[in-house]
């Protein structure tokens, strides 16, 4: 075992559903119980993402139960304790990123195959029981505290060539949406992409999908963010308005792949099938809690795909990570230092990212 610093494991935790109103409690947590593959790092900067206020304001079921919650699941530190096993070559004083996903079973053919994120048993880097060693039964803490524990697996080492900072929104936000465009071939197979919603995923989503050499197509609600979506990349720009037939006439059979990264109470999915190409696909990454309406017509006549897809595992990260370093790719981010987490958590829930909050641990090292 290698340790530079002892940590300290303390961390801003939801107490209950008005947590994201600004009140989550600055307090001790037990991390999981040591295992010998398991990693300590001092975090130095976390993202916000929805899926944190989802589960704090009780959107994901009740928080009785799952309290205290220590959310954030964007992390990025550095490592100051090692095993006699760590994963990924890690040793202490290494920068990592740690995204939603912090352990699986290992044992399943998923993760035999190294597609941890299809793995049944994964755990959740937040609120969820490790399942595995001595660590069975621990709940998994998120980022949103000084220093985090968990599998190194997880805990992908970020190049020296990255600003930390702006490698903390690409653990769960870019992947989620970096792992379905390579998959689908973006600027290659696919070479005309739609993008739904311009805001933490989206935007990432347009600067990834154009610096894949795809012609990149942003769909949002309003004008509003045509600006920013011109200058992140994107070089079409469709306003839906409230009516989507009248504004998609124009556009039908044109994307190969279309990313949605807004997940309204209900989505018009019979409205943008006619969108795609012939053997087109329409790939969701968030969750719709409505089920979806659509008729099967016009998706076999075109011999259409509806999918979805779920973050990416830990070797998909690292060749984003490569990736971000090769094409200098910058996603937008906004820093708070973490102390103002109870200001930013409103301002997040109120839309205001432009495009991803970052939370600084400025006493860790981290910088504003
Ligand atoms: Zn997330
Ligand atoms: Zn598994």
């Amino acid at each position: 075992m290698s340790t530079a610093t002892e940590p300290v494991f303390k961390g801003w935790a939801g107490l209950d559903a008005k947590a994201c109103q600004g009140n989550l409690d600055f307090q001790s947590f037990e991390p999981k119980k040591w295992d010998e593959d398991d990693v300590d790092v001092k975090i130095l900067y976390c993202g916000i993402c929805g899926s944190d206020a989802s589960a704090l304001s009780g959107e994901w079921g009740p928080v009785d139960g799952v309290c205290p919650q220590v959310c954030g699941h964007e992390i990025v530190g550095e490592v100051v304790k090692v095993g006699s096993s760590p994963e990924n070559g890690l040793k202490v004083g290494q920068m990592v990123g740690i995204g939603a996903q912090c352990d699986s079973c290992r044992e399943c053919v998923d993760c035999k195959n190294h597609e941890e994120q299809c793995c049944p048993k994964m755990v959740i880097t937040f609120n969820s029981p490790f399942a595995r060693g001595n660590g069975k039964g621990s709940i998994s803490r998120g980022g949103f505290a000084k220093y985090w524990r968990g599998p190194s697996r997880f805990a992908v080492p970020i190049p020296d060539e990255l600003d930390p900072a702006l490698a903390a929104p690409l653990m769960c936000g870019g992947i989620t949406v970096f792992n379905p465009l390579e998959h689908y071939g973006a600027g290659t197979k696919a070479k005309n992409i739609g993008i739904v919603g311009v805001g933490g995923l989206g935007h990432m989503a347009i600067l990834f999908a154009s610096a894949m050499g795809a012609k990149v197509t942003a769909i949002s609600r309003s004008e509003a963010k045509k600006e920013d979506a011109i200058k992140l990349g994107a070089t079409g720009y469709i306003a839906t308005g409230d009516d989507l037939q009248a504004a998609f006439a124009a556009h039908a059979r044109s994307f190969d792949l279309i990313i949605c990264t807004s997940n309204p109470p209900e989505f018009p999915i019979a409205d943008y099938i006619p969108l795609l190409r012939p053997r087109g696909v329409f790939c969701f990454v968030g969750i719709v809690p409505k089920p979806l309406e659509f008729g099967l017509f016009p998706l076999v006549m075109s011999s259409a795909h509806i999918a979805g897809s779920n973050i990416g595992n830990p070797d998909g990260i690292a060749r984003m990570l490569k990736f971000v370093v090769e094409k200098n790719i910058k996603p937008w981010i906004q820093r708070w230092d973490m102390d103002e987490i109870n200001k930013a958590m409103p301002s997040f829930v109120n839309g205001d990212p432009r495009y991803r909050f970052v939370l600084v641990n400025t006493d860790n090292g981290g910088k504003m």
